[in-house]
């Protein structure tokens, strides 16, 4: 391997670094105020008597003609420039001694990126790494390839057909220069090749190689009958593999006690919209009152935090009208993230709104026509970026704009990036400028609030409980030398700014936050706070009386109090003494449809009791607990408040941090990150410590009281075996393990053979259910172990199910992407309810799928029955042994002549997706063994701590 080459300059020219004189002028020509430019970066320049490594660091230039200098000097740059607040930041690779160079040049030359050491560490792991290429590669020329093919499968999805082929290449696992080619047949009796050939992508996850793969699932027409799959390597073929082309989700259904079987006459379809937690829990308790021989609400002893919050206002940026416009008053504003900010005094002007007389005249997307220059613009929001209507306003003279929003709700910050922007601008709400807008032209002002301005204010009540009742007003004395002061009047609460001998404001965010906390009247109505930390040195702004709001929406009939989560339990033995199964849903309160999941189950098992046999047995053998909702407090913020809600609603952020009113749709616990297997906490990947964090795991496992209802229902209820996470979308069917620890991706056990198994048979089941409904298919890639077909969640609530109770604990993502004639389309978390309704309908099927498993279990008393594969022999060279199996089932066996036991050793799967790992017997050996199903019965009755030798055994003769 080549060594990493010297960097421009030869070794040992000179012993010190020398600066020419001429250099030391090239920060003010940074400036801009000399011309003379910087000389060039020469090894003649720069010269060390070492050998040295360039490193990859940063520098930051002021502006473009400082950028062009440092270009001119001849320094490589890495191809990229970043607009930070401090100028445009680049990435040099240079040396220590050219970044000395460079410093004393005057240029702002950061830390190292990438270091000497980790530069060297880098070319030893890649020179590693290419020996391990050329040892795989030249043994796959020599003895060939290994190719397992996991899976090759074609179905039928809504009426059309696709094939899914993943296969595993032992050369391919080393090299990417191994191609992975697959040939089709075109249907039985035809050669393979006339359905196509095509290569398999390589897929690497996370560093590591997990098999070649066709990805999502692709058309396939006529459907195939055989496939071969052939490795390549320099253009010799060095594996090859044919196999069958398998229907995935046939129809076909195990056979046995409580099997699945014809639903008969089945009534469906009982819900008709999208449903909050209210709705839902009203809809069981219902259903249990209505049917109460079969069913009874069991009330989770942990409520929620409840759907409320302290009413809260932030003094930050605004826009003031004044009388005697109809539009007076002050309104909350946003600045936007590009162009200038906005003075906190105010820029004083004459509101007035755009028309460009094209298209909607008022959105201000083409230049304007008649606006008054030196006027602040007033522009709605759409059509076309911020940046153009901001551009446009500028052009016609305007000092700063105000866009009105076109959606209800809060302001945004504007985002884009418009360098010739120079005035500044902000958003006030569509429901403010409903207001100000018919009352312009009118003299105003556009007030901005950099960070230390700020005063946030809190209510101490609940916003319903008086919080919402509470004003807060920063008043302006309007006379010199009057000292800070703070008055309460019932709930309104009067600051009185101080002001200085020319009567101008002085009080600081910190000077107002200290007077209101230590006013005795004021800090037992609310707590006052500076921006997310900050010292609050700035002048506030005087403003006009303002409510405290706590933002929720939701009608009076939803409650503000904590709220008591409820399952329905359904059974007609709901004494313990039948196989219990917990189905659950909506720990992430955007996922509409879960719910209507819940509730559409429920509905059929119990009005279908009576007339549909299918059902009535379901019933009577089964004791189902049913949580329509898991997150009630989510559930209303989501349907009435901010529909991408996926938490709890509880904050827990510092009053230091995103307490603030901005930050409220930031807040939450991710419920299902909040369990106590493989958590943020033990260091598994897919959770977040960050308060705001879509997946933040909360302040301590089970923190919250949503996760810890979870776990009550299923150690009070011994009996629950079976456990479904219901969420969406993309249709899913997994299991554990559900986390990894990067970067290595393991850290939980896997399933035994005989689990992973006994799921992949259980999903035969569920999944042909879900498909009988409208014919969609939950592709082949997406039914395994969620940390192999999703990625890693920490701290989710199946892995605790499985993992501490020994539950067979599954997850669902309903919602299945649909083909759309060229591509897959996502359904979403909020499809238009016309799908939620369809999406409903084939997970409830789902569900009874489960019950169905459930009820098999229950009523399985069949020993699984195994033998060795191949026989006993004899051999004349080692042998590689598996056992055939009846039905899924764990294998325990011995080589030593010992009893087998339940600590014995276990077969195992070659791999994720792979088969049964072969034990290799290389010289004559008894192995003695016994095999246990799901249900725990075991092979010929044999009591593994018992006395009687009734296991199996068998000798493998191996001839000397
Ligand atoms: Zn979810």
């Amino acid at each position: 391997m080549a060594r990493p080459t010297l960097s421009r300059r030869s070794a040992g020219m000179a012993t010190a670094v020398v600066v020419p004189a001429a250099l030391l002028i090239a920060p003010l020509a940074m400036q801009g105020t000399a011309t003379e430019p910087v000389p060039e970066l020469t090894a003649e320049s720069v010269a060390s008597d070492g050998y040295e490594l360039p490193e990859i660091v940063p520098i930051t230039v002021p502006d473009r003609d400082a950028l062009d200098q440092l270009v001119a000097t001849g320094v490589d740059l890495a191809e990229k420039v970043d607009h930070t607040a401090d100028g445009l930041r680049v990435e040099a690779i240079v040396t220590p001694s050219e970044q000395q160079w460079l410093t004393d040049a005057g240029f702002a030359v950061g830390e190292a990126v990438l270091s000497e050491e980790q530069f060297a560490a880098l070319q030893e792991e890649r020179e590693d790494t290419v020996a391990e290429i050329e040892t795989a590669e030249e043994a796959a020329l020599d003895v060939g390839d290994d190719l397992n093919v996991q899976r090759a499968a074609w179905f039928d999805n809504l009426g059309q057909t696709f094939i899914q082929i993943e296969v595993f290449s032992e050369a391919g696992s080393s090299s990417a220069n191994v191609l992975v080619e697959v040939s089709l047949d075109a249907g039985p009796g035809t050669p393979i090749g006339a359905g196509g050939t095509f290569n398999l992508s390589r897929f690497v996850d996370g560093g590591h190689y997990m098999y070649h793969r066709t990805g999502d699932p692709v058309p396939a027409d006529p459907v195939p009958s055989r496939m071969r799959v052939r490795s390549i390597l320099n253009g010799q073929v060095v594996g090859e593999a044919e196999r069958p082309v398998t229907e995935w989700l046939d129809g076909e259904y195990p056979r046995g006690r409580g099997a699945p079987q014809e639903w008969g006459n089945l009534a469906t379809g009982f819900v008709d919209h999208y449903v909050d937690a209210t709705e839902a829990t009203a809809r069981i308790e219902a259903l249990a009152a209505e049917f109460p021989e079969l069913a009874e609400i069991v009330e989770l002893p942990n409520q929620t935090n409840g759907y409320r919050r302290p009413a809260q206002a932030l003094f930050a940026e605004k826009i003031v009208v004044d009388a005697p416009s109809t539009g007076a008053g002050e309104y909350e504003a946003v600045a936007a993230g590009f162009g200038q900010a906005p003075a906190a005094a105010g820029i004083p002007g004459t509101l007035a709104r755009v028309a460009d007389g094209t298209g909607d005249p008022a959105d201000g997307c083409e230049a304007l026509v008649g606006f008054p220059a030196g006027s602040i613009a007033v522009v709605d929001r759409g059509t076309c970026g911020y940046t153009v209507k901001v551009l446009n306003a500028q052009a016609a003279g305007a000092i700063a704009v105000v866009v009105v929003n076109n959606v209800p709700g809060d302001p945004v910050t504007m985002t884009g990036t418009a360098p010739a922007n120079t005035i500044p601008s902000v958003m006030i709400s569509m429901e403010a400028g409903a207001v100000v807008k018919p009352g312009l032209p009118a003299a105003g002002r556009v007030h901005g609030a950099p960070n230390e301005n700020r005063v946030g204010v809190d209510s101490l009540a609940w916003g319903h409980e008086g919080g919402n009742d509470i004003t807060v007003e920063l008043a302006d004395p309007g006379a010199a030398n009057s000292p800070l002061s703070v008055g309460v009047t019932g709930d309104a609460v009067r600051v009185q700014l101080a002001t200085n001998a020319t009567g101008a404001v002085t009080s600081t965010a910190a000077q107002v936050v200290a007077a209101l906390n230590a006013d005795p009247a004021a800090s037992a109505l609310v707590r006052a706070y500076t921006w997310r930390g900050s010292p609050g040195g700035g002048v506030v702004a005087p403003a006009q009386t303002r409510r405290l709001t706590d933002n929720l929406s939701a009608p009076e009939s939803v409650s503000r109090d904590p709220f008591t989560v409820k399952a329905i339990r359904i059974g007609t033995d709901r004494d313990g003494s039948q196989t219990g199964v917990l189905l659950y849903s909506q720990e992430h309160a955007r996922e509409w449809v879960t719910p209507l999941v819940a509730i559409e189950t429920a509905e059929r098992l119990l009005r279908n009791y009576r007339s549909n046999p299918f059902i009535r047995q379901l019933v009577r053998n089964l004791d189902i607990f049913i949580v329509p909702t898991v997150n009630p407090d989510g559930s209303h913020y989501s349907i009435h408040d901010f529909t991408l809600q996926r938490r709890n609603m509880t904050n827990h952020c510092a009053i230091t941090g995103a307490s603030d009113l901005r930050a409220r749709n930031g807040w939450g616990v991710d419920l299902n990150r909040n369990f106590r297997v493989g958590n943020r906490e033990q260091g598994f990947s897919g959770a977040s410590g960050s308060c705001t964090s879509d997946t933040y795991s909360g302040p301590t496992p089970l923190s919250e009281p949503e996760a810890k209802n979870e776990i009550w229902l299923v150690e009070n209820n011994p009996n629950i075996r079976f456990a479904m996470n219901t969420h969406t979308h993309g249709g899913y069917f997994m299991w554990a393990p559900g986390a990894y620890r990067l970067p290595t991706r393991d850290g939980l056990e896997r399933p035994s053979f005989g689990v992973e198994s006994y799921f992949y048979a259980a999903s035969d089941v569920i999944l042909n259910r879900i498909k009988e409904h409208r014919g969609t298919s939950v592709w082949p890639s997406r039914v395994g172990p969620i940390s192999d077909v999703l990625y890693s969640a920490a701290g989710n609530s199946a892995d605790d199910h499985f993992y501490n109770n020994g539950i067979f604990a599954w997850s669902f993502e309903a919602g299945s992407p649909t083909w759309n004639g060229s591509g897959w389309s996502d359904v979403g978390f909020t499809p238009p309810y016309e799908e939620g309704h369809e999406e409903a309908q084939e997970f409830s099927n789902g569900w009874l799928g489960i019950l169905e498993v459930a009820q098999m279990y229950g009523l399985d008393n069949v020993m699984p029955r195994s033998t060795l594969e191949p026989g006993r022999g004899p051999f004349d060279d080692p042998v590689d042994i598996t056992f055939e199996l009846s039905e899924p089932s764990d294998v325990y066996y011995t080589l030593d002549g010992s009893r087998p036991t339940f600590e014995s050793p276990r077969i195992e799967f070659t791999g994720p997706r792979q088969g049964q790992e072969p034990i290799t017997i290389s010289e004559t050996t008894t192995i003695k063994w016994f095999a246990v199903d799901a249900a725990g019965n075991i092979q010929n009755n044999y009591v593994p701590d018992g006395t009687r030798d009734n296991y199996q055994r068998a000798t493998i003769t191996i001839r000397d």
